[in-house]
């Protein structure tokens, strides 16, 4: 029987905690009697530097049960970062690895069918969300949308899949070698390759407290998926770029033969009305690509993505 992991990122989440820890430990507790993980299995909470009182929840529940333990981070760090150092301190130990989120949004009885797929030989099984009924109209329009634009830019990506998956060991091991910073994990574990399976679920509304994912943050996520991995929005503004210069010829020439005819100058609309068009367009890709330059920038200083200040076993 193998061990399993379940890595849970926790940002300000004393509102849910003791729920989700409940239903994980029943959870376990049936997995352990039907045989299907080694009760030397871990559910490991990762504290993304929480401002209240999730940290001393966590402590409290590590002494109530051997099933639970936790990382703190040394400061906040955002989910993706968070994430990772939940995978990067348990794959030592684990044969299999779960990430899930603390709120429960996503069903928890997919566990199962995961479990299934790794022992018929998958090293990574993602999570799908097969309806988002639950999600506000916003949210769900705006996550779909954000999938297929996505999906457009050549980045290849699960559909309707976040951060619910199971990975191997040897899966972690490779994902351990893609050094980036700018860190998008749905972009990077296709990326790994081996066999992979597909397990669809529900998903479910928050049942306590706030989504920590503002429309500010999740923008930024977005941003950071496009960028991370599509060069085509530079491409974008090169192909537009070469366009308005043919045009300009054409209108040059078509002026140079008002001008020999003997028309005068009147135009002051069309004038003003370019300066506008193009000062806007060239101010557009000259942030498109200081994009990309940012991102050189924070690659090549290789900063450590997350610091770790306690374990808890
Ligand atoms: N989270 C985190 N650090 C952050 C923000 C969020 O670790 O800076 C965690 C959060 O505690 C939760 C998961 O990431 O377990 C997903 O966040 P949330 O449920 O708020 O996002 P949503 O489901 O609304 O997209
Ligand atoms: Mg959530």
């Amino acid at each position: 029987m193998k061990k399993l992991y379940l890595v849970i990122p926790c940002y300000n989440e004393e509102a849910v905690l003791q729920e989700t820890a409940t239903q994980l430990l029943n959870k376990f507790n049936n997995l352990v009697s039907e045989g299907k993980i080694n009760e030397d299995s871990k559910i490991v909470f990762v504290d993304d530097g929480s401002k209240d009182k999730t940290w001393e929840m966590i402590g409290e529940l590590n002494k109530s049960t051997k099933y639970i333990r936790g990382i703190k981070l040394s400061r906040n760090k955002g989910h993706q970062n968070a994430l990772l150092a939940g995978l990067m301190t348990v794959k030592e130990e684990a044969d299999m690895v779960i990430s899930l989120d603390a709120d429960l949004q996503d069903d928890i009885n997919a566990i199962d069918e995961m479990i299934d797929k790794y022992y018929e030989g998958c090293d990574i099984v993602y999570g799908v969300r097969s309806q988002r009924d639950k999600d506000s109209f916003f949210k769900k329009h705006t996550a779909e949308g954000f999938y297929k634009l996505i999906e457009k830019l050549g980045v290849e990506i699960v559909y309707n899949h976040a951060d619910y998956r199971l990975m191997s060991k040897r899966a972690l091991d490779e994902l351990e070698g893609f050094r980036e910073v700018n860190l998008f994990l749905r972009g990077i574990i296709p990326l790994i390759g081996f066999k992979t399976g597909v397990v669809t679920y529900k998903r479910n509304e928050r049942f306590a407290g706030e989504s920590k994912y503002p429309l500010k943050k999740m923008l930024a996520f977005a941003l950071e998926g496009i960028t991370s991995f599509s060069i085509k929005p530079i491409r974008f503004i090169t192909v537009i770029g070469g366009s308005i210069f043919a045009i300009s010829i054409v209108f040059l020439i078509y002026f140079l033969i008002r001008h020999f005819n003997g028309y005068t100058v009147k135009g002051w609309t069309s004038t003003i009305v370019s300066v506008w068009a193009l000062g806007g367009f060239q101010l557009l890709a000259i942030g498109v690509i200081g994009e990309y330059i940012g991102k050189i920038y924070l690659e090549t200083k290789d900063r450590p993505k997350y610091i770790i200040d306690q374990y808890i076993k």
